[in-house]
């Protein structure tokens, strides 16, 4: 038997260890398997190549738990070590490279992000464990070997009578992490960091039902069979070639990444580079609400089949966080906090190449078929319209597919807009105004008016659009947009059609007084204009620019698009060539006259929702009085 002392600098470095991920001590699991794997494949590949003269048969891995001897046996059939390569590996490499991670990362604990998720390689084991023994068979002719630990610097080596190739990890579970005993604790754990490693993992045995021979007698008893239960799929559809599968095996994917999602996904992506980094992978796009925050962290991030978390922030571009499925990257570096992550050159190229990706994948669908691309846009479109928000190299791209729907359900792209309202849709600057409405139902008496113009009404309803009209016309040359009951809608009536008006100057002015006398400055700004005479006499319209800076405060994107605190202020348009307005000039008694007015303000109040509480019980409770 060897007795030795690891040949490390620190004096003690396993309670360190145990302190030192104190919130991710599960990892040790993830840890181990992953060496197995890696044995399992090395031997694979030794036969392959003719170096390892044995059959690599169908190997697997096996988690045991021994609840009464407070043990967890973790046993591969790879390549195992011989006495000397675990001296060199576990002795050397596994602890020098423990010691180099903590010397490294000690002071940088308190960074809660990817390096949380870091393992610590073979030495985790003892954040779990009082004492570790490895029993190993070397593929090589040579005697099994046995190595215990128990978490201090020395340790003990001799020869066994292992016989089987491989290697058996065996923890002693310490007091503290009694959890790890658990049946139900291990199997969470390996179905959430082992589901798709490439080596299938026996965790127990489960019964299985046999289906019945076709020509079985009617009374028979299905057979029933015990077999290994194996947790995990070790070929999964983004480790395949997108040739090899069909749209069925994408969903049935999606099923096996969100067993619990019931709705399928709308389209998927699959990533698949090799130079200058590797990835693969497969995105989904599911159907959006629109909370942009609910629908985060649930692409999955793996390396080599290995799950390393599901926050994927700094790698994915952050309008993409809300599309679903799994990225696998061995070129992502996770000893790193997430500052250092975002700064980056080999993250930058990822997540640029995945948003390219993204792009050039919504174009294809947009042209291949369009009919079905416009189907999918409302519940797509805040992805996109975040995305065109946030990262400027998709908003070029996006202007190919992104899509303006009408009020009337019409799709058009910015090109298409631009060409159908060219003509007669600019205000007296020449400017091309766009309008829209948010709501159809409350800004429908607006809608009509401007349709009976023969303007189109683009029906924007997203709660960021505010941001994106803006974007837009600062990115787009000579552009506005205005909502359908907004100031500027008059600007392009008038161009058109100046209307003549029926009061005289003295008139007006005689109105002007009026109406100032009745209704609050503070909160209206009056406005005489000549319109059609069956037009609306009293109509309340918002300058396009304050409703926007307001919807902006609302939808703060994350104090992304801040701004103050702005004052209610609303424009009413007064017509002068209505019937009312007429009326209100003969009306003889002052009294009357200002019943007449708020009456209408009221009503013009009304109809833009702007009539509430107390005011909107003496408005009913006026009316009733006047029709009685
Ligand atoms: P890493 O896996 O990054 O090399 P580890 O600390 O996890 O670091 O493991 C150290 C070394 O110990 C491995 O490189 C490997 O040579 C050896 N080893 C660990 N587990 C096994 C195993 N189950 N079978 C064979 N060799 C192993
Ligand atoms: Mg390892």
């Amino acid at each position: 038997m060897t007795k030795g002392n690891i040949n490390v600098s620190v004096e003690n470095i396993f309670p360190l260890i145990k302190k030192f991920l104190y919130s991710d001590h599960e990892i040790f699991l993830r840890e181990l398997i992953s060496n197995a794997t890696d044995a399992t494949l090395k031997l694979k590949h030794l036969t392959s190549v003719g170096d390892a003269k044995v059959e690599y048969g169908n190997p697997i891995i096996e988690v045991k738990v021994d609840k009464k001897g407070k043990k967890l046996h973790i046993i591969d059939q790879g390549l195992g070590m011989t006495a000397d390569e675990v001296e060199k590996y576990i002795n050397e490499v596994a602890f020098s490279g423990a010691e180099e991670f903590l010397d490294k990362y000690k002071d940088s604990a308190k960074d809660t992000g990817i390096i949380g998720h870091f393992g610590l390689g073979f030495y985790s084991a003892f954040m779990v464990a009082e004492k570790v023994e490895i029993i190993t068979k070397s593929y090589k002719d040579e005697p099994a070997a046995h190595w215990t630990c128990d978490g201090s610097p020395e340790f003990t080596l001799e020869p066994h009578d292992k016989t089987e190739r491989g290697t058996e990890i065996i923890l002693h579970i310490a007091d503290d992490s009694k959890e790890f005993l658990e049946d139900s604790r291990i199997s969470t754990l390996l179905k959430k960091y082992n589901k798709f490693m490439p080596i299938p993992i026996k965790f127990g045995t489960k019964e299985e039902t046999l289906p019945l021979p076709e020509d079985a007698k009617k009374d028979a008893k299905p057979e029933k069979v015990t077999v290994d239960n194996i947790i995990n799929n070790p070929n999964p559809a983004w480790t395949k070639q997108p040739t090899d599968l069909e749209d069925q095996d994408y969903k049935d994917f999606y099923r096996e990444l969100y067993p619990m999602q019931f709705e399928e996904p709308l389209f998927h992506i699959h990533l698949n580079v090799d130079y200058p980094f590797n990835l693969t992978g497969i995105l989904y796009f599911p159907k959006m609400t629109n909370d942009l925050n609910i629908q985060k962290d649930k692409i999955q991030l793996y390396q080599n089949q290995v799950f390393v978390t599901d926050n994927v922030e700094g790698i994915v571009p952050e309008f993409l966080t809300m599309l679903r499925g799994v990225i696998d990257s061995p070129d992502i570096p996770l000893n790193v906090s997430r500052s250092y992550l975002q700064a980056d050159g080999a993250v930058k190229k990822i997540s640029s190449y995945i948003t390219r990706k993204v792009a050039d994948k919504l174009k294809s669908l947009f042209t291949n078929n369009r009919e079905d691309f416009e189907k999918k846009w409302d519940d797509i479109k805040i992805v996109i319209e975040y995305g065109m928000l946030s990262e400027e190299k998709f908003f070029e791209k996006a202007d190919a597919f992104a899509l303006y729907p009408t009020v009337d359900g019409k799709y058009y792209t910015y090109e298409e807009l631009y060409n159908k309202i060219k003509a007669n849709q600019t205000d007296k600057d020449d400017k091309l105004v766009i309008l829209y409405a948010a709501d159809k139902d409350a800004q429908h008496s607006y809608i009509e008016a401007a349709k009976a113009k023969g303007y189109e009404v683009l029906l924007m309803d997203s709660p960021i659009v505010s941001h994106l009209m803006q974007k837009l016309e600062t990115s787009k040359e000579n552009i506005s947009f205005s909502r359908v009951d907004a100031d500027h809608i008059d600007n392009l009536i008038k161009k058109e059609d100046t209307k003549i008006s029926k009061l005289t100057v003295e008139q007006k002015t005689e109105l002007d007084t009026l109406l100032k006398e009745v209704i609050p400055s503070e909160k209206f700004m009056v406005q005489l204009e000549s319109m059609d005479s069956d037009a609306a006499p009293f109509m309340i319209t918002q300058p396009e620019f304050m409703r926007r800076m307001k919807e902006m405060q609302q939808t703060g994107g994350g104090g992304m698009f801040g701004m103050g605190n702005m004052p209610e202020m609303y424009n009413l348009v007064v017509n002068t060539n209505s019937e009312l307005v007429g009326e209100i000039m003969n009306t003889k008694t002052k009294k009357k006259q200002e019943r007449l007015i708020n009456q209408s303000l009221d009503l013009a109040r009304l109809s833009q929702g702007l009539l509430k509480g107390e005011e909107l019980t003496k408005f009913i409770k006026r009316s009733y009085e006047m029709i009685k």
